[in-house]
């Protein structure tokens, strides 16, 4: 069977949002609107739609999955009489799930990567929130076109005009309406459509019933008056446009286009509004989804490289291409195991296809492959380009893998994601459950990125490491309620490193030769610092044979080993640069082992001498309060090492912006309710490593000997 919807009538977007702001209620909307109006069974006719589990069909379960599949066409388009005509009508609209919580960049931005578009969800009352704000500036790193949709104006001190300000004045000024409310708050009846001029209305029992007419003459002006300016900065991006507008000659398809192609291009993101709650206005966000968000082949060309020249490889979003598609989440599912979410960039993948992991060049074959609807699954034979679905049961993927097809091989720039910044060490409480933990913590690491499990080398203990203390309390919790393992957790360990600040040289000799066969290694290297986020840089400037190449790779194994393990106070050493570059062997007695403990003597003794430090992580810190609070608040923040950078008025509150040691922040939210009488929220983020002052060196060292024992 081959492609019903094609490529151009594809859609892959998210729904973003602040806690609060209404993803959930507008995602089910969506979901009941879609479904209403399409059948799935009625189009896929032939292709099996498998009924899983009774419990399945409730609609909780797909509304969390990684990747929704829906149908629409627009609202505005009459319905045909026959199924196939309404068929050519429809778009197929991939919703992928994108996390709301700031602590979860990684998956925030995996899942940003692999959407071409997204809608953003505002709070009608709070206007542009903390959190709107940073999961926007993300949508922005990864150039993703948007339509925004200000929901909630149904609620008591909802405000069009002052969201759409906070949006202009703290995100975009090309943030343009497409569609006003009719009244506000209990008031609030329905849309005017500025692109057709017309009121919208919605009507049945979910608001399913979209019904069309004339705008009264009490509405006519105000409704002009948002025309205008959307015809004017349509005129301002498009200069095609603003002939047509000039000599007064433009159709509403003309409108649409000249919105399409400057909102692909991120200079004017239409807006639109209404209440998810009183099912009024989200099908025409639906119509934005499918009228101005890029389809796959916006995209034009896929690029990657070649994983073993290193040369730039150029793919087209066609059918016709090598199979290429990019893994952006692993979930793991009752009924069927392991879900490996896959966003197909070119070619086609079918059921049976031996496929190539890039990342571990292993070869697997693709068992069964399916697609979510909004209350089943639908098992498929083959996933298109620019194609979301999950391939079932597949082991040892990871989030960030490129498969693709093995005569071509390709690998996307993996997404990259930092290293934990905290550990903690956590147990079972009974020992029933050790082996259950061990299984699904690594489950959860393969799902997350920056979710770590490690052994404690010298106690034995499991860390478990992330990106903040909220981001393993959520983990924890996710072990608790999804896989019934019950944990204890120790105290939040920081993840310091080691560097250093001076270049050294240094000497490891590691030489036996007392009866039988001795040992003989002997290195001189020399270390240099690097700038931060340099990392390791190992550099053999061995010449003449003085050591023979053979033992080169030991002695790298023996540095590396000790770049792991640290040398002050056991925390990986980082940017600093190893340089072997004389040393001496014996004929007889030099081994490989010999060579790795001289290479390590000589790294512990360099670092000892080149004035070492600890690096800290640093988070970037956003707290928000009532005024009266806020002495209180900056005097505590002070006494944590914080910067304070910026203190904004946001509505009625402050906002206060800093940075600040994650080391002082430990139980931070707990201690921030009691200033505020819990009035006071903040949000907490990775921001670099940073040297810890002087004075705190001797602490770090005892604590961590502290914590040892
Ligand atoms: P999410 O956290 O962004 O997924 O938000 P939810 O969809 O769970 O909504 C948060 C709260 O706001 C819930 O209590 C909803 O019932 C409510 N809510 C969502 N949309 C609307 C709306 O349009 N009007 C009103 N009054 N409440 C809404």
């Amino acid at each position: 069977m081959g492609r019903l919807y094609p490529l151009e009538k594809t859609r892959n977007i998210g729904i973003i949002a602040h806690i609060d702001a209404g993803k959930t209620t507008t995602t089910e909307r969506v979901l009941y609107y879609t479904g209403v109006s399409h059948k799935i069974g009625e189009v896929h006719e032939g292709t099996t739609i498998t009924d899983w589990m009774p419990q399945e069909r409730e609609r909780g379960i797909t509304i969390t999955a990684a990747s929704v599949t829906c149908f629409w066409s627009p609202s505005y388009l009459e319905k045909s009489k026959t199924k196939e005509e309404n068929i050519q009508k429809e778009y197929k609209i991939n919703i992928i799930d994108t996390p709301g919580h700031v602590d979860f960049t990684a998956e925030v931005e995996r899942s940003l990567r692999v959407l071409d578009g997204a809608v953003v969800v505002f709070d009608g009352v709070q206007g542009v929130e903390a959190q709107s704000e940073t999961v926007w500036h993300q949508a922005d790193k990864y150039n993703v076109p948007r339509i925004c949709f200000i929901n909630k104006l149904d609620r008591m001190g909802a405000s069009f005009e002052d969201s759409l300000k906070s949006i202009n004045e703290r995100l975009t000024k090309n943030a343009i309406p497409v569609v006003i409310p009719v009244g506000i708050e209990e008031n609030f009846s329905s849309l005017i459509d500025l692109i057709r001029m017309e009121i919208v209305d919605f009507q049945g029992e979910k608001g399913e019933i979209v019904i069309r007419k004339p705008i009264p003459d009490n509405l006519i002006s105000e409704a002009e008056k948002y025309r205008k300016l959307m015809l004017e900065k349509l005129s301002e991006v498009d200069e095609e446009f603003m002939n047509k507008y000039l000599e007064d000659n433009f159709t509403e398809s003309d409108i649409r286009s000249a919105i399409r192609q400057s909102c692909i291009k991120y200079q004017f993101i239409p807006v639109y509004c209404g209440s998810s709650l009183k099912n009024k206005g989200v099908q025409l966000v639906l119509d934005g989804v499918v009228d101005f968000l890029p389809s796959p082949l916006d995209l034009e060309e896929v690029r990657g490289f070649d994983p073993k020249t290193n040369s730039e490889i150029i793919l087209k979003p066609s059918d016709n291409e090598p199979f290429s598609a990019l893994i952006f989440k692993l979930a793991i599912d009752q009924f069927v195991g392991t879900l490996t979410y896959v966003r197909v960039y070119s070619g086609v993948l079918k059921r049976g296809d031996v496929i190539l992991n890039t990342r571990t060049n292993e070869s697997f074959r693709v068992g069964r492959l399916v697609v979510m609807h909004a209350n089943q699954r639908e098992e498929i034979e083959e996933l298109f380009a620019g194609d979301i679905g999950a391939i079932v049961g597949v082991k040892n993927l990871k989030t960030g893998d490129t498969i693709c097809d093995p005569k071509t091989p390709i690998m996307f720039e993996s997404i990259k994601f930092n290293e934990p910044v905290i550990w903690l060490k956590i147990e079972p409480k009974t020992k029933q459950d050790q082996e259950k933990m061990g299984i699904y913590l690594k489950a959860l690491t393969d799902e997350d990125p920056t979710f770590k499990i490690k052994v404690d080398p010298e106690t034995g203990d499991t860390l478990i490491g992330g990106m903040g203390e909220l981001h393993l309390e959520i983990m924890v919790d996710r072990l608790r309620r999804e896989f019934r393992v019950e944990t204890n957790v120790g105290m939040p360990q920081v993840a310091y490193r080691e560097t250093i600040t001076k270049t050294v040289e240094a000497e490891g000799k590691y030489i036996r030769q007392s009866g039988g066969r001795g040992q003989y290694g002997h290195v001189v290297i020399k270390v240099d610092p690097l700038e931060r986020n340099k990392g390791f840089e190992f550099v053999n400037a061995i010449k003449g044979g003085i050591i023979p190449d053979n033992f080169i790779p030991a002695i790298e194994k023996g540095l590396r080993e000790t770049i792991e393990k640290g040398v002050i106070a056991n925390y990986p050493l980082t940017d600093i640069k190893i340089t072997l570059f004389d040393g001496s062997f014996h004929e007889v007695d030099s081994s490989d082992l010999a060579f790795k403990i001289a290479a390590e003597i000589a790294l512990k003794d360099a670092v000892k001498k080149a004035n070492p430090i600890f690096l800290e992580p640093i988070m970037k810190l956003e707290v928000f309060t009532p005024q009266e609070f806020l002495g209180d608040i900056t005097g505590d923040l002070a006494s944590r090492r914080a910067k304070i950078e910026e203190v904004l008025d946001v509505g009625e509150l402050k906002k206060i912006l800093a940075k600040v040691p994650l080391a002082e922040m430990f139980g931070y939210v707990t201690i921030l309710r009691s200033l505020t009488q819990g009035r006071g929220f903040s949000y907490m983020e990775f921001y670099n490593y940073q040297e810890v002052p002087q004075y705190l060196f001797d602490n770090i060292i005892s604590n961590k000997q502290g914590i040892k024992k």
